[in-house]
């Protein structure tokens, strides 16, 4: 297990800004932010042990620095559900990005649990040059997209500011449940905002994160990080 300063001095080194998918689920994971079990393969055999210790379904993904947008080039299949499932679309995908993406560097095949749907919140933040660390937090979709209903605060957060976080956005309500939708698990939201808060403050390197969707369910249930994109620099 590599610490997580490593993640960062590694992916430095090799000249990029932004994590791969799996260090950044190393990375967040390390501070003790819920993400999903997974698991990098490199060959159809290891993605389907990788896939067993995760337990089915699982999603599989290309790993490459050089793929933004792995769905476009048909380097993501979820809901995948055996270990012929596994064979199959492990190949598949490679098979594709050759022939979509030719020259792009693989670093192998993400085999990751499956999180199940329910509301999508954001929690992000960038460190900006004057007042440092600023912490958002919002719904996904278009509340973030086209309302952009969130809140923020700048680093670091007390317990408190990260309560007052999810009761200041506009849809506030939804958290609380609505029209037969269930309360949310607001502890877990808040552990996740003032992780974030920590992570910023203690990895200078760090200039952007941004976990989107964060998938958050029912009180006690807790929230998963669905997404995340953390960009560093050299300090
Ligand atoms: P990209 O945006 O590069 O195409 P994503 O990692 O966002 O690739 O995956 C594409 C879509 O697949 C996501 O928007 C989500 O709907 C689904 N997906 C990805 N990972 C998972 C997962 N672990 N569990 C459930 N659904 C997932
Ligand atoms: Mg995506």
């Amino acid at each position: 297990m590599v610490s997580p300063k490593e993640i960062v001095v590694r992916a430095l080194e090799e000249g990029r800004n932004k994590l791969l998918e799996h260090e950044a689920y190393e990375f967040l994971g390390a501070f003790g932010v819920p993400v999903p079990r997974f698991g990098l393969a490199t060959s159809e055999d290891e993605a389907v042990r990788v896939a067993q210790r995760v337990g089915y379904p699982v999603v599989l993904k290309v790993v490459s620095p050089d793929i933004v947008h792995k769905s476009d080039v048909g380097g993501v299949k979820v809901n995948v559900a055996s270990d012929e499932e596994v064979r199959k679309w492990f190949n598949n995908i490679m098979s594709n990005v050759s022939a979509k993406a030719p020259g792009a560097r693989v670093v192998g095949i993400l085999v990751q649990e499956m999180v199940p749907q329910d509301l999508e919140v954001i929690v992000g933040s960038t460190r900006d040059p004057v007042f440092g660390p600023v912490i958002m937090f919002g719904l996904g979709g278009v509340f973030v997209e086209v309302l952009k209903d969130v809140s923020l605060r700048i680093a670091p957060l007390a317990e408190y500011d990260a309560e007052e976080m999810l009761g200041e956005i506009k849809a506030a309500r939804i958290l609380q449940g609505y029209r037969g939708a269930p309360p949310r698990d607001r502890k877990a939201l808040v552990d996740i905002i003032l992780k974030v808060s920590r992570i910023m403050e203690s990895v200078e390197e760090i200039t952007d994160i941004d976990l989107n969707p964060v998938m958050s369910f029912p009180e006690g249930k807790g929230a998963k990080v669905a997404d995340a994109r953390i960009l560093v620099r050299r300090v």
